[in-house]
């Protein structure tokens, strides 16, 4: 089957008008194959998750995050397997969903040519050029701007075919035995051992075949840069943004990079998550995480949001 990114753009632009966000109304479609070689393609707005729009609400913050899910970080955590897919979004993308996308695989990018023209485009327009595209550049993704009307594709980088990105850090991949508490405990207290003062999570995901995997991640800048030669570019962050790629978003990528389903109440982080962790895995409908050090986090509003998401019992906490 042969995809048209103008009918799949299409498919977004449909339903971007459902999105409940009353500013940002962002759609985006993954569409490639399953590990099957099975086409797929599926389409998704930026929403609130369930439990957070129901007991907390849409014009709470969950610490300094907001409680949504981007549109293209919804789209990679529906999808069965997103290594080599391609992704239309109907605006140009902020930098936290540019690392989600290169940490997912995701090839090619089509973002829609209005949504250059939006007001919001305007504002976000420096997070776009300096982050966004960096970040794309660096991981080797491929970005258009898509015209349906004038069925045109104009380029804004082009990757050569050959070209892989360096990855110092790889997510570790291993078989293991089960999906139950007693391996799941076996492998975390192996990693607290080699990934030892480092922030990094564990969780135990399945394929379709029911295989089980363990999967391992250090927070990591995103893919293509390098923790040692790269410390300049990484640490001037814009504004709110960073370079830096935290391990449960990670986890939460290469899952379906890799074609596997992290099992709910096996996920384990070495110290609290961020906010945004938090946020997004309850967007990827997690109600359980493990934590070595909860009185350890990057920032204050970690513990808001524990607290906030605790209170509300969206998203339960146990100490490891
Ligand atoms: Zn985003």
């Amino acid at each position: 089957m042969n995809f048209s990114s103008f009918d799949e753009m299409q498919k977004a632009v449909v339903i971007v008008g459902s999105s409940l966000h009353p500013l940002n109304k962002i759609a985006a479609t993954i569409f490639g194959t399953d590990k099957e070689r099975h086409p797929y393609s599926l389409s998704k707005t930026n929403f609130w998750p369930e439990a957070i729009k129901k007991t907390i609400g849409l014009d709470k913050k969950i610490g300094n995050s907001s409680g949504t899910i981007h549109a293209e970080t919804a789209a990679i955590l529906a999808a069965p397997y997103t290594y080599g897919a391609s992704l239309c979004v109907t605006d140009p993308f902020c930098p936290n969903c540019a690392k989600n996308i290169a940490e997912a695989g995701i090839r090619t990018i089509y973002i829609d040519h209005k949504g250059f023209n939006k007001d919001f485009a305007e504002r976000r327009g420096t997070h776009f050029t300096n982050m966004s595209m960096q970040i794309c550049e660096r991981a080797g993704i491929n970005v258009y701007e898509l015209n349906r009307k004038e069925k045109k594709l104009s380029p804004i980088i082009e990757i050569p075919e050959s070209f892989t990105p360096p990855e110092d850090s790889p997510v570790e991949i291993e078989r293991v035995s089960g999906a139950n508490e007693d391996v799941f405990r076996a492998l975390i207290a192996l990693k607290l051992e080699t990934h030892k003062g480092r922030k990094f999570a564990v969780a135990l995901a399945k394929n379709k075949r029911g295989d089980i995997f363990g999967l391992t991640a250090r927070a990591h800048p995103a893919i293509g840069y390098r923790m040692d030669t790269d410390i300049e570019e990484i640490t001037h962050p814009e504004g709110k943004y960073s370079f830096m790629q935290e391990p449960v978003n990670r986890l939460l990528m290469n899952a379906p990079r890799h074609g596997l389903k992290i099992v709910n109440g096996l996920f384990f982080c070495s110290q609290l998550p961020t906010a945004r962790e938090q946020v997004n895995m309850v967007g990827a409908g997690f109600s359980e995480v493990l934590v070595r050090n909860i009185s350890q986090a990057r920032d204050d509003w970690a513990f808001h949001a524990m607290k906030q998401l605790m209170k509300a019992e969206i998203l339960m906490f146990g100490e490891y």
